[in-house]
């Protein structure tokens, strides 16, 4: 009875022994990210490299964590400054809610999976700061010409590099 125990073990060993590694030499070699993996949220720019958010405030309120922040300034003909886009990256649970609820588009679960930092200050970031935010208007244009054009939409639907 034990005998048959042993062989399966034996066989076993042996299996996980032939087996190629599972693991890689992190960091001189990095594994491919799963294209719907989520990591810290970026924002998204117009081709002209203006931001698509609206500073709607959407996505403040919708973060369960309370680590998104938004200090905007608005003028008198309505439009929007964005002073700083807050974010706690240390304290993102990396849900994806904000990105969902975002109703521009304005926002991504990038793949930037690096972020470990020395110094604990740097877990608090800007993800805009001192910028005009985008108009309905202009988010209107926008789809009306990717309507026109859909083969311009691009590839990764603006994400800043
Ligand atoms: S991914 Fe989740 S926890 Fe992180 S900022 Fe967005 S809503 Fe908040
Ligand atoms: S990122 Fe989206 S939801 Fe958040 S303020 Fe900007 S437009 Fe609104």
């Amino acid at each position: 009875m034990w005998g048959k125990g042993l062989i399966n073990g034996l066989r076993l060993s042996l299996k996980n022994a032939m087996r190629g590694p599972i693991t890689v030499q992190y960091p001189y070699e990095k594994l491919e990210i799963p294209e719907r993996s989520r990591w810290a949220v970026r924002p998204k720019f117009f081709d002209d490299g203006s931001p698509k958010c609206t500073a709607c405030m959407t996505c403040v309120r919708v973060c369960p964590d309370h680590i998104l922040s938004l200090d905007v300034e608005t003028r008198e003909d309505k439009t929007k400054h964005i002073e700083a886009f807050g974010y706690e990256v240390g304290a993102c649970m990396m849900c994806g809610l904000c990105v969902e609820a975002c109703p521009f588009d304005a926002i991504l679960m990038s793949h930037e999976y690096e972020l470990a930092v020395t110094d604990p200050a740097a877990l608090s970031e800007n993800l805009l700061e001192n910028t005009d935010a985008a108009t309905s208007a202009r988010h209107k244009a926008e789809k009306e010409k990717l309507a026109a054009h859909p083969a311009d939409e691009p590839a990764g639907g603006g994400e800043a590099s």
